[in-house]
This record gives structure tokens, C-alpha cells and sequence, in this order.
């Protein structure tokens, strides 16, 4: 992609002069290409990034970064030692983070030597296995997420198995915090709930470092993703307010770029953890008033002095997607509206209102109207009543297409981008099948 450029630049410099001048460049770099950020630490910049310390008894890694990638990131450390891998650390089960495993375990195998040990929070192995039990769904997801309904588009997954047969499962597991020493090397895991219940980050000690796995992604804290499990902005925030008061002077993340001096850690890390709790205060104080989670995503926004900060662009994940996942933990799946406790089929409910209106292309009309005076929101509400009432209704499905191929175009983060497309495709799609059938 960039890596000509990237190769001249190295992370920690590209760091520096985004956070000194706010200067806003793509902090994510997928270029599997290795940097020595300190004497005997080294990053592989990658889907996820590969931490790794060199110690007296053999490497250490942070994350594997995932199954299309892992093969690279292994060759890429091999660029710079040959010395085994003794342990690797999940951060987390996302599979962006372990499915890269495989490689370092065939990089062992090779060599002929016994594969590394791998060290993870006690929650992982049940992630994996959840994974496993959901793999149809979860491909669906991530298909969706990334931008497509077409089967091979995901990013993430191995084909029909969403989990990689060859990923190592953790041989060592821990509840709160465990002590790893290697070669001269100590390290303190630290379990806390995030953008996952199994998270882990690490802090070294020695030299004052923190690798954070994705509790620092360079976007918007990916706390609220609207297809996945139950995630902790409350637990997010307040990690990352320990991973300051424990004197972190580098903070080494698994996706954009290192942080290294007292200031940008303070700066960065706090201004993360400040969006969080003004969210999740926000959220809560409303839903102790009475407010339903309608007037509650309408309200609550990020505060002003945080919204253009390169490391909280809502790029990937949103604030009103975070908002939903803080109403979700504190107040459960009933959105107020009474309709909504046992509601009737939304097929009904749309064809009650197309009889009323008169007809479904009255209610295409405006729906048409409306994404025309840039009430997208609206729109979409008036069109998928339209198509639900008349699946076979080739002026619905048009509308509907042309709809959320603009409010894609309106868009920012990835997940709201994927989703948009995804509907627009669906009745591209449509179309197509009622004109071969015609
Ligand atoms: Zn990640």
C-alpha cells in the first residue's frame, strides 16, 4: 500500500509529529515491515501489529497478528534475529491478534525445536470456543462489517472455519494478573474488560512500557460495534487510567503507532479515556432520569475539544454505537417503546402503512424526497417498510439501493460504511433476480 513511504518513516517519528502538531495521517500502517523501536523491542507493523523483546532465553511476542499475515510478520522478525520464539502473549482472542499463531508454531517446527509458549487471560480459550459454536454467524458479520455481502470479502476467518485449524491455544491462562519472567525479562499482565472481556495488557517494568493490545487503536475505541458481543467502555476508561497511574512512559499499541514520552501518553491515553467516561456519565446519568435509549443516542455526543483528535476518529466504530453498548450493560435489550416489548412482524406493521398511505410507491416517493433534503435517517425508516411490504417491488428496491449508497457516501466509520453497502447490494441483488425470473 504505502510502503515505499513507510520504510523511510519510522512509527515512532510518524508518532511524534502527529501528536505534537495534530497532523492528520493515516496512523495504521499494514505494511508487515519491522521496526527497532528500542534496544532489543521491535515492531511488525501488520493487520495487527507483532510486538516482540528480545531477551536472554529468546523472544517474546506480543499478538501474531492474523492467518493471511502471520507467515510475513515471521519472516519479517527472522530480518532481524534468529533467536527462538520462547513465549507468545495474546492481548486478546480477536482473531486479527491470534490467528497469526500458526506461523510462529511452524517457524518452531522448522527449526525443530518445541513451540513457544503461549500465555493469555483465562476468558480466551472460551472466546475460541464461542467462535467455533458461531462460526457461520461471525463469518456473516465480519463479511458485512468489511463492506460486502459477497462471499471472500471478510478480512478476518480462514475460509468456512472462522477460527484457523492451526491456531495455538493458550497453555497458560491467569484470572487478574500474572508474572511472566523470560531471560532477564519481567513482565505483569494486567486482565481488564474492553473492547473484550478476555483483554490483556502488558507492563514492563524495566523499561516503563505498557503494549496495550486494543485498548489504543489510533480510532475511536471500537466500544460499541454493533454486530458483536457486549463490550466495557466503563472497564476501557478506567484501564486506561491505571495504565498512566502506573508511570507508563511508552505505550506500545496493537493497531497505529507507538507512543513514547510521559506527555503523549498522558495526552493520548487520557484524551481516549476522556471520551469514554463523558459518554458512559452522559449515558447513565439519562437512564437514571428515565430516558429512553431514543432520546439517549439523540443527545449524547463526544465533547467538542476531543472530536478532531487524529486518535479518536471514528473511522472503524462510532460514539452512538458506544453510547448503545453502555445502555445495553446498565439496562438490557428493551428499547422503551412499548410496541417494541412483543411487537408484531415487521412485514405487517409495513403493509398496514402502505395501505394506508395508498400505495407503495407513494411511500418510495418520499422516502426519495426525504434523502433528498438530507434526512437520510428518515429515509431509510419510510424505504425499508416499502421493500418489506413489497419485497418484489422493482421501484422499492431501486429507491432502497440508491438510498443507502448515499448515506454510505455520508458516512465514516467502517462499520456503518459495511452495513450501508451491504443493504444497497442486497437489493441490487434483488433486482437482478427479479429480472432473470421476468
Ligand atoms: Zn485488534
Amino acid at each position: 500500500m504505502n510502503g515505499a513511504l513507510s520504510k523511510s518513516m519510522h512509527p515512532v517519528d510518524v508518532a511524534n509529529r502527529i501528536i505534537d502538531s495534530g497532523a492528520s495521517e493515516q496512523p495504521n500502517r499494514l505494511t508487515n515491515e519491522l521496526s527497532v523501536v528500542v534496544d532489543d523491542v521491535a515492531v511488525v507493523e501488520s493487520f495487527s501489529h507483532c510486538w516482540a523483546l528480545r531477551t536472554e532465553e529468546g523472544l517474546v511476542c506480543v499478538d501474531t497478528s492474523n492467518a493471511h499475515t502471520g507467515t510475513a510478520v515471521v519472516e519479517a522478525l527472522r530480518g532481524w534475529t534468529d533467536e527462538p520464539f520462547h513465549t507468545l502473549i495474546y492481548t486478546h482472542g480477536h482473531l486479527d491478534h491470534v490467528g497469526g499463531s500458526g506461523a510462529f508454531a511452524a517457524d518452531a517446527n522448522r527449526n525443530g525445536i518445541s513451540r513457544p509458549r503461549v500465555v493469555a487471560h483465562k476468558a480466551l480459550p472460551v472466546r475460541l470456543e464461542r467462535y467455533r459454536a458461531t462460526a457461520g454467524w461471525n463469518l456473516a458479520i465480519n463479511r458485512r462489517q468489511f463492506g460486502g455481502v459477497k462471499a471472500g470479502v471478510g478480512l478476518i476467518g480462514a475460509g468456512e472455519n472462522f477460527v484457523p485449524r492451526d491456531v495455538v491455544e493458550p497453555d497458560t491462562t491467569y484470572d487478574e494478573i500474572a508474572h511472566v519472567s523470560v531471560g532477564g525479562r519481567d513482565l505483569e499482565l494486567h486482565h481488564a474488560r474492553g473492547e473484550t472481556d478476555d483483554h490483556t495488557w502488558v507492563w514492563d517494568p524495566r523499561d516503563r512500557s505498557v503494549y496495550s493490545g486494543d485498548f489504543v487503536l489510533w480510532v475511536f475505541p471500537n466500544a460499541g460495534n454493533p454486530q458483536k458481543v457486549q463490550r466495557y467502555p466503563v472497564e476501557w476508561a478506567a484501564a486506561l487510567r491505571k495504565m498512566i497511574a502506573i508511570g507508563a512512559e511508552q505505550v506500545y499499541p496493537a493497531h497505529g503507532l507507538p507512543i513514547v514520552g510521559r506527555q503523549r501518553v498522558e495526552l493520548v491515553l487520557g484524551d481516549i479515556a476522556e471520551a469514554l467516561e463523558f459518554l458512559a456519565d452522559s449515558t447513565l446519568a439519562l437512564m437514571n432520569e428515565g430516558a429512553t435509549i431514543d432520546d439517549i443516542i439523540h443527545s449524547v455526543r463526544v465533547p467538542e475539544h476531543l472530536r478532531d483528535q487524529p486518535w479518536l476518529v471514528p473511522q472503524y466504530d462510532e460514539p452512538e454505537f458506544v453510547v448503545r453498548n453502555i445502555y445495553r450493560q446498565f439496562g438490557g435489550w428493551w428499547d422503551g417503546n412499548p410496541a417494541n416489548l412483543k411487537p408484531a412482524p415487521e412485514a405487517a406493521v409495513a403493509a398496514e402503512v402502505v395501505a394506508l398511505v395508498g400505495s407503495v410507491d407513494l411511500l418510495v416517493n418520499r422516502a426519495l424526497a426525504l434523502a433528498d433534503e438530507d434526512d437520510v435517517r428518515l429515509a431509510c425508516h419510510l424505504i425499508e417498510m416499502a421493500v418489506t411490504a413489497e419485497p418484489e417491488s422493482e421501484s422499492a428496491q431501486k429507491a432502497r439501493a440508491d438510498i443507502y449508497w448515499l448515506r454510505r457516501a455520508a458516512e465514516r466509520s467502517l462499520m456503518s460504511k459495511g452495513i450501508y453497502t451491504a443493504a444497497a447490494r442486497e437489493s441490487e441483488a434483488a433486482l437482478l433476480e427479479n429480472r432473470v425470473v421476468e
